[in-house]
């Protein structure tokens, strides 16, 4: 029988290759760096379409408590 390495996928943020394996707390990006770029995007993207031009708040500060522990079975 054949044995497979671990699923390679291509970070969504920067095309990188990593291990999709439960060991990256950060799948599918390849690193924190890339999810929270990810993620800015998707945000700022969600604002401009929600807000109004011209009219900015300050970004949410504070909000990056500790991770929630998680199950994977
Ligand atoms: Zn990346």
């Amino acid at each position: 029988m054949k044995k497979d390495g671990p699923l390679m996928v291509a970070c969504p943020a920067c095309g990188r290759k990593l291990a999709y394996d439960r060991s990256n707390r950060w799948r599918p990006f390849c690193s924190e760096r890339c999810k929270t770029t990810d993620l800015g995007a998707w945000a700022s993207e969600a604002y401009v379409i929600g807000g109004a031009p011209g009219e900015e708040e300050p970004p949410d500060e504070g909000d990056s408590g500790p991770d929630a522990p998680r199950r994977n079975d």
